[in-house]
């Protein structure tokens, strides 16, 4: 394999809990894909909202990658120490957007955004900002998925990028961070929605997008994703060897002959027979 400094992927958890298998699942969809090209992993903590942030999960969270081998490639990064990084950023975009008053009450009815406030343009303390998504289409080309147009107008509206609380929206700052540099954004589907809004971010800020790959995400029988919502189970780091096998094994990679193998060895392995188009459309439901 040879290397490839310039391909850079990442993995970018919140850090409100603890990994679980899902968020495991895309761990190493990501590692594998780009190390598979010679590339190099990041990790990012997107820990820009402080209220939904839990103490312990970014501890948490860097103890399961690095007892699973997945270790960040380059410093990690934090996205509450880039503020002035996306203060710069909505400072470029603000001739494309706006002041927004509407309580959330006010907005409950609407399926998308009516642009009530479109005209607002002088500042206004306590409200959000939005970018106006005028009449734009914008196709999304999808390693997985495939090309598909979307009109931001008709299926998101104008949308945040500064809340009421003054924290960037998490579309901002994704969109900033994922630009550039990243040339490989592996994730889940339940993200995909966000792509097309991320697009349309950096095509304005002027910066080059990544390549992306949206995975099925991982489910219970009854159709429910797993999250900390759905109380999906921490990953037991002293189970990391079986961890490996069993994200293999739902990402359609069965490990042959997988007795005494080491994490490394997995994950080497991982590498060497990673197939993005392999991973099956739906991955079987989780069972514990
Ligand atoms: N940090 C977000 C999450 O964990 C989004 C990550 C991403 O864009 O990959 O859901
Ligand atoms: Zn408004």
């Amino acid at each position: 394999m040879h290397s490839n400094q310039n391909l850079l992927g990442r993995f970018a958890p919140s850090p409100t809990g603890p990994l679980h298998m899902g968020s495991l699942i895309a761990a190493v969809a990501s590692y594998c894909d780009i190390k598979q090209k010679g590339g190099r992993w990041h990790v990012r903590i997107d820990d820009l909202d402080p209220p939904r942030t839990a103490v312990n999960a970014c501890t948490s969270i860097l103890q399961t990658l690095e007892a699973h081998g997945l270790i960040s490639d380059l410093p990690i990064i934090y996205q509450s120490q880039r503020i002035t990084a996306y203060r710069d950023a909505l400072n470029q975009l603000m001739s494309y957007a706006f002041f927004c008053t509407c309580s959330r009450k006010q907005l409950e009815h609407f399926p998308i955004y009516p642009g009530t406030c479109r005209n607002n343009k002088e500042r206004l303390e306590n409200t959000s900002i939005r970018l106006s998504v005028g009449e734009q289409k914008l196709a999304c080309h999808d390693l997985v998925l495939g090309t598909q147009e979307h009109e931001l107008g008709k299926v998101f509206g104008d949308f945040v990028i500064q809340r009421k609380d003054g924290l960037t929206s998490y579309n901002l700052a994704t969109a900033v961070d994922d630009a550039q540099e990243i040339t490989h954004v592996i994730r889940g589907q339940d993200l995909y929605p966000t792509t097309p809004i991320q697009l349309l971010i950096m095509q304005r800020l002027k910066l080059s997008p990544p390549t992306y790959g949206h995975i099925p995400v991982l489910t219970y029988g009854d159709g429910r994703k797993l999250s900390k919502q759905t109380l999906a189970p921490a990953i037991d780091n002293g189970l990391a060897t079986s961890n490996l096998i069993k994200v293999f094994t739902y990402l359609g990679m069965p490990v042959p002959n997988t007795d005494e193998w080491t994490v490394e060895q997995l994950l080497q392995w991982g590498i060497g027979n990673w197939d993005l188009s392999k991973v099956p459309s739906k991955l079987r439901p989780y069972s514990a």
